[in-house]
């Protein structure tokens, strides 16, 4: 290959599309340019089963992707019409006024999966190769540089010998290779490591957890809320989307730096929904889907010093480039795809992809208003880690004075640095209905990982039974169990959000099309 994306997210697809089309225009040109080979590796089975977001989306670089197209043309749901911020209590709700990062009128409401399934044909047409399927597992370097990739082994048993069906790692050369793989991503991870690529504050992250349901009544604006059922020292809230008159997304996302290690977002999820706010367009509906996934939070300060080297560029979830305040990354996503594409590009044009020639995607990012819608809330969602009242007015200050106050950076820990207490879990009985266990909802996921596969999840070697309880609280899927004063590890039931990754336990890449199967997350 050419140019290699790991990852076929907005990010990488986008990426992929950009370089395709530049090519044939240069070809139509007449400049005899050669074809050049693009590959797309994805460790779901297909386009968008590992895909999840809110989602509202702006559409700003989807237009610059697709000049040519208008908003309709897009697979987006519905425009946003109307929208409101509610403060709850645990039977209450008081709206508040829309903080200015939350607007969203001329944006979108859209499921992910429907757009990575679009965005994927758009590059198939173009010439692009689609591997789902196909998750990487290490990178091929020499010396500084890095040549291509890994992949996973398949078919291995659950003692990680070559079973029935077995099929080798795969090794792919490309001149470049894009990492779009997404939050927190171990290939990215590795490289920084290696590289020595370091910045101001470490990434922090959010979990979250979502669900689609099919609804009796109509949502007809977006909702967000704040306060319960968050303790108010953890950073999150909800967001309820209407994807269609009879059908909503409702999510919760909470800051991995919380302090009560009992606390359970799925179970936090399942409460909200009981709330009178909620509970009235889901009554006599149906639970379609379930699944989470973790946001990279850190911001501004948390972004890499340099998101490129000698073979490598950066891109995405993957570099961090997620706008806490207004929950939006997926435009940042398609946008540093685009630029990293036209900077390879030039790259190959000039015969030339040492990281000297491959700055100018980082030059690009740094001068585009990627780095400036971040750079304005670079201190908002860190102003949250003393709690909910004074990050709140540290919040608004920041908002009235552009990001000016407090000025300077405030520093964060790493999530994993957090203290935690162990507080009183309130264990919640589902009720089936409205309400489901982490065994059903992972169904939900459409997760059908083969259980003979070998685990994937890195356990450090002594876990007590109180940590076996905090892992078990932090994964939304029930992979974790405390069995007496040991850990159970269910690892099929891993659905890749990353969580225990950011505190606990090491997720690797594991045999393609394990892990869930969403379609319209
Ligand atoms: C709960 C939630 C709500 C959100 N709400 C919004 C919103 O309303 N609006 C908005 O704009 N943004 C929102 N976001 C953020 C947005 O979804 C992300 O910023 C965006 O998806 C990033 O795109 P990406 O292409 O970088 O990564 P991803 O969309 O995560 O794509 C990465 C891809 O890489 C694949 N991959 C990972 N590792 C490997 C590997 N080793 N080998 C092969 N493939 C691999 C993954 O399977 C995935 O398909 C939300 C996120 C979450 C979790
Ligand atoms: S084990 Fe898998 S599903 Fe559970 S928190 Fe970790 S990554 Fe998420």
């Amino acid at each position: 290959m050419d140019v290699l994306f790991v990852g076929a997210g907005p990010a990488g697809l986008a990426g992929a599309i950009e370089l395709a089309r530049l090519v044939k225009r240069e070809q139509a040109a007449g400049s005899g340019m050669a074809d050049l080979n693009i590959a797309v590796l994805e460790k779901a089975g297909s386009l968008g089963e590992h895909n999840l977001s809110g989602a509202v989306i702006n559409p700003r670089s989807l237009r610059e992707l697709f000049p040519d197209l208008k908003d309709s043309d897009f697979p987006l749901r519905q425009p946003v019409t109307g929208e409101s911020v509610h403060f709850l209590t645990s039977s209450g709700s008081v709206r508040i006024p829309t903080p200015p990062t939350m607007h969203n009128a001329g944006f979108y409401t859209a499921s992910i999966c429907e757009l990575v399934r679009w965005l994927g044909e758009q590059a198939e047409a173009l010439g692009v190769n689609l591997f789902p399927g196909f998750p990487v597992d290490a990178l091929l370097v020499e010396g500084q540089a890095v040549r291509g990739v890994r992949t996973t082994p398949a078919g291995l048993d659950r003692d990680g010998q070559p079973g029935s069906g077995y099929q080798e790692p795969t090794d792919l050369t490309g001149k470049v290779t894009v990492l779009s793989e997404g939050t927190r991503g171990p290939l990215s991870q590795a490289w920084q490591r290696w590289q020595g690529v370091t910045s101001p504050n470490p990434q922090v992250y959010a979990l979250g957890v979502k669900e689609v349901w099919r609804t009796k009544r109509p949502l007809d604006q977006l909702l967000h809320t704040m306060g319960w059922p968050l303790p108010t020292d953890a950073f999150g809230g909800s967001f309820c989307y209407p994807l269609g008159r009879d059908m909503v997304a409702l999510g919760l996302v909470v800051g991995l730096d919380y302090h009560d290690a009992s606390l359970d977002v799925h179970t936090l999820l399942q409460r909200l929904k009981l709330h009178p706010l909620f509970r009235p367009y889901l009554e006599g509906g149906e639970l379609l889907e379930w699944g989470a996934k973790t946001i990279p939070e850190g911001g501004f300060h948390a972004l890499p010093a340099r998101r490129h080297g000698d073979g490598l560029l950066l891109v995405g979830d993957a570099a961090g480039f997620v706008d806490v305040p207004s929950l939006k990354g997926i435009h940042y996503a398609i946008q540093s795809g685009i630029y990293a594409a036209r900077t390879i590009f030039e790259a190959l044009k000039a015969g030339d992809v040492s990281a000297s020639r491959l700055s100018a995607y980082d030059r690009r990012v740094d001068a585009s208003y990627i780095a400036q819608d971040l750079y304005r809330t670079r201190n908002m969602r860190l102003a949250f880690k003393d709690g909910f009242v004074a990050g709140g007015m540290k919040a608004g200050l920041m908002t009235l004075t552009g990001g000016r106050f407090p000025g300077g950076r405030i520093a964060m820990p790493p999530d994993a640095a957090v203290p935690r207490v162990t507080g009183a879990a309130e264990p919640l009985v589902p009720d089936n209905v409205l309400t489901f266990s982490k065994v059903d909802a992972v169904f939900k996921s459409g997760n059908a990982t083969r259980d003979t596969i070998p685990s994937h999840l890195l356990v450090g070697p002594e876990v007590s039974g109180a940590v076996a309880d905090f892992y078990s609280h932090l994964c939304p899927a029930g992979v974790y169990e405390r069995a007496g004063d040991e850990l159970r590890v269910n690892a099929p039931n891993c659905i890749d959000c990353k969580a225990t990754d950011v505190l606990g336990p090491r997720w690797t890449p594991r045999e393609g099309g394990s892990g869930p199967k969403y379609r319209t997350m």
